[in-house]
């Protein structure tokens, strides 16, 4: 059904207007111009005439330009007004007189000489401002000014422009605010009847104000109320379309089909409880029922498993895979990098011991094999590993997310664990499908930064989520400081020293910096994703700005002599495989002392001697990622010190980033600390496409409660009408937000 916004605009502007919208802003329908909302409102005085003024009111006044003159503040000579262009950076006065026809009121503008041009005598326009008395003279001192064409000057339209609250819309040069306006007025003013997506008894219930009064109130208000009663409805109308896509979207993935994994007695994941040289804490307990649970069902499992840094991620992961591994399917284990994947092999292998040497001498009866498969095997190595997921006599198999393009195919995949990727979306679900025919793999989603429960809802395509919220016991604390260097070099010369001190204590410590600094352009860098930089200075020429930041390859030539007669080494993700490899080992062995390093280090490795970290230009790094990084210090018995290097201005925003991660380790309050500081945009991944949202007033941070009920409302309504026959109107917004553009980030996060 084609409904009013479906209609094109140029059966309500001239073509030319039209085509002027289209080029411009991408609008070409109705519904995408009566939802072009204004970026805000311009609040004028009342609309006065002008022997009514009085002193202190604000106003707005309509007249006509009488005389005017622009004057040196300096000399106090007057400026021809064929040069008040030259004055522009001078301090000048601009006097305008403007007339009703009887009376006359004066305006003062402070250096703004242009306006003499603007404002030539003759020109009708409104003025508003407040009005005050200078010498006996009522006056308007800088005035906001709109001019008025010969065509407007009905006194309807002065009333209409003249109004209190004047909307200002995103626009350009091309395509103002004025235009925009009028554009809308013409539209609501012919279009007859709107139909509405919300449905009647949901407006009624939830007091939610009709399309027609709203689409008025928003662009046309009287008041502040107004435009609050409009957003609080489109707020809802947002939250219902995407709930209600995804509400439709949900019954498909019901209807899709898993293997069920039901846990099994007696097989691999008993034999490894067994061995397990701790007790599992009651989180840790409760969340693998949650998994197990899942897994039992003949439908895929689509699991967020947040928890701290630290908080025993992957032995719950590990249990999940043994269980599928017992109920006679594989198990992937998809790390972001290459390091962290072959880490993840090894920690699995380790806790595993005998269980994980199928076929081997000494291996379990009950044994399986731990695959490893990453881009840099050499050929021999990674046939046996292709070999091995392919038979299925690798039962879990560990590699990097680049393992789901590749050709692997496994003999039964019944899980995926995703690791620090919450972004795993609904196309990598997709490429998983054709891996396993027509049965969907369960998927567990691990990370570290905790999303709020509304993305993962919405944006992240309707997670289940579980949370570790302790942390296993005998965990030491981690002390964070803040280390000005450029105020206190001293300081500086002090963390160094500390570096030192716990070596010679006998543990070891990183140095983290945000840069490889080898500058090999056009090297694949698998980190580039993964080390997002934000940077701000409160406006303020940024220290930063004047140098690159601080790169391994720097301090490592920087700290050689500082820290001479210590094994220091560095890693980043451009050194080739097998030397990664082989200081990441020595490293964990305890024979290097200080590794210098990039953000490859930041999540799962774990070596608990690891007392210390010291990071370099930290204020370019964003805050959840300072708290992973940390969170590989105070791993073991030594309590961690963390210590934050930083040029940025004392009271810059980036200072209080980094004061924030020194005050606390509670990863949940920084992540919201974070998500404050960051835009929407940023959160839903979509700034760098720049596209249009269908998210135009509704944030998914802020406006909780409204999605909340506006899904319990879709749910309710697909639950008996999944095709939305009643709802035609909802249905065709439903239709047409998924049709532009802009839903496409529902689909790739
Ligand atoms: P993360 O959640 O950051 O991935 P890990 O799974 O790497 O955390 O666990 C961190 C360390 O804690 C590992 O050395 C792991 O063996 C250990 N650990 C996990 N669970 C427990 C527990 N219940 N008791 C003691 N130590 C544990
Ligand atoms: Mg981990």
């Amino acid at each position: 059904m084609k409904t009013d916004i479906d209609r094109k605009l140029r059966d309500f502007l001239g073509a030319k207007t039209a085509k002027t919208f289209a080029d411009v802003l991408g609008i070409e329908t109705v519904g995408e111009l009566l939802r072009h909302y204004p970026r805000r409102y311009l609040k004028k005085g009342e609309l006065t005439p002008f022997d009514e003024l009085e002193v202190g009111d604000q106003a707005t006044v309509s007249g006509r330009v009488k005389r005017v003159n622009v004057r040196s503040l300096d000399t106090k000579l007057e400026i021809p007004l064929a040069e008040v262009q030259k004055w522009a950076r001078r301090k000048t006065l601009t006097k305008v007189v403007v007339t009703d026809g009887q009376n006359d009121l004066e305006l003062a503008f402070f250096n703004q000489p242009w306006l003499a041009n603007k404002l030539q005598p003759g020109t009708a326009a409104l003025f508003w401002g407040e009005v005050t008395r200078f010498r006996d003279i009522m006056q308007l001192k800088g005035p906001g000014t709109e001019i008025l064409e010969e065509e407007d000057l009905s006194e309807e339209e002065i009333e209409r422009r003249a109004r209190p609250f004047r909307p200002l819309y995103p626009a350009t040069a091309k395509l103002t605010t004025a235009t925009i306006e009028r554009s809308i007025k013409i539209v609501l003013d012919n279009l007859e009847d709107l139909e509405d997506p919300i449905p009647e008894l949901i407006l009624r219930k939830e007091r939610l104000t009709g399309l027609r009064d709203a689409l008025q109130k928003v662009h046309l208000p009287e008041s502040p109320q107004d435009w609050e009663i409009a957003q609080k409805r489109f707020r809802f109308e947002e939250a219902l379309v995407m709930q209600t896509i995804l509400a439709q979207r949900r019954a498909v993935t019901d209807a899709l089909k898993a293997v069920p994994r039901q846990k099994q007695a007696g097989g691999l994941l008993d034999a490894f409880d067994a061995r397990l040289p701790f007790k599992l804490t009651d989180g840790q307990e409760e969340v693998c029922d949650e998994i197990f649970a899942d897994l039992a069902r003949p439908h895929p499992m689509h699991r967020l498993l947040q928890g701290e840094v630290g908080s025993g991620k992957t032995v719950v992961a590990l249990r999940a895979m043994l269980s599928v591994v017992d109920a006679g399917g594989q198990a992937v284990l998809l790390a972001p990098t290459e390091v962290l994947a072959t880490q993840h092999h090894k920690t699995l292998t380790k806790m595993l011991g005998e269980l994980a040497e199928q076929g081997m001498l000494g291996g379990a009866e009950r044994a399986t094999r731990v695959g490893l498969l990453t881009g840099s095997l050499n050929a021999a190595s990674r046939r046996t590993a292709m070999l091995d997921a392919a038979s299925g006599s690798a039962g879990i198999v560990v590699g990097t997310h680049a393992l789901l393009e590749d050709k692997v195919q496994f003999a039964d995949l019944g899980l995926v664990v995703v690791d620090e990727q919450h972004r795993f979306g609904v196309e990598q679900r997709a490429v998983l499908s054709q891996k396993s025919g027509e049965n969907t793999p369960h998927v567990l989603v691990m990370t570290a930064t905790p999303i709020p429960r509304t993305v993962a809802m919405t944006v992240f395509g309707d997670l289940s989520v579980s949370t570790l919220t302790e942390l296993p016991a005998g965990r030491s604390p981690i002390t964070s400081s803040v280390v000005p260097a450029a105020e206190k070099p001293s300081w500086l010369e002090r963390a160094w020293q500390r570096v030192r001190e716990e070596v010679e204590k006998g543990h070891q410590a990183y140095v983290v910096c945000p840069r490889i600094g080898d500058e090999v352009k056009g090297a694949a860098d698998e980190e580039a994703e993964f080390a997002e930089m934000d940077s701000d200075n409160n406006g303020k020429p940024g220290r930063k700005e004047q140098r690159p930041p601080l790169s391994v390859v720097f301090i490592a030539d920087k700290l050689a002599e500082i820290l001479a007669g210590l094994r220091v080494e560095i890693l980043h993700g451009r050194l080739p495989a097998d030397v990664k490899d082989s200081v990441m080992s020595r490293f964990a062995a305890g024979e290097i002392d200080v590794l210098i390093a990039t953000t490859v280090i930041e999540v799962g490795v774990d070596v608990p001697n690891a007392s210390t970290m010291v990071i370099v230009d930290a204020d370019r790094f964003g805050i959840s990622q300072l708290h992973q990084l940390r969170g590989r210090v105070g791993r073991g018995k030594v309590p961690g010190l963390c210590l934050l290097v930083t040029d940025s201005w004392p009271d810059s925003k980036s200072r209080q980033r980094l004061e924030a991660v020194a005050a606390t380790t509670d990863g949940f309050e920084l992540s919201r600390i974070d998500l404050e500081t960051r835009r929407e945009g940023d959160v839903l991944g979509v700034a760098q496409s720049g596209r249009r949202s269908s998210l135009k007033l509704l944030s998914v941070l802020r406006d909780e409660e409204i999605i909340l009920t506006a899904r319990h409302v879709a749910n309710s309504l697909i639950s008996v009408d999944s095709e939305l026959a009643d709802y035609p109107v909802l249905r065709s917004y439903v239709r047409s937000t998924l049709e532009s553009e802009a839903t496409d980030y529902l689909e790739k996060t």
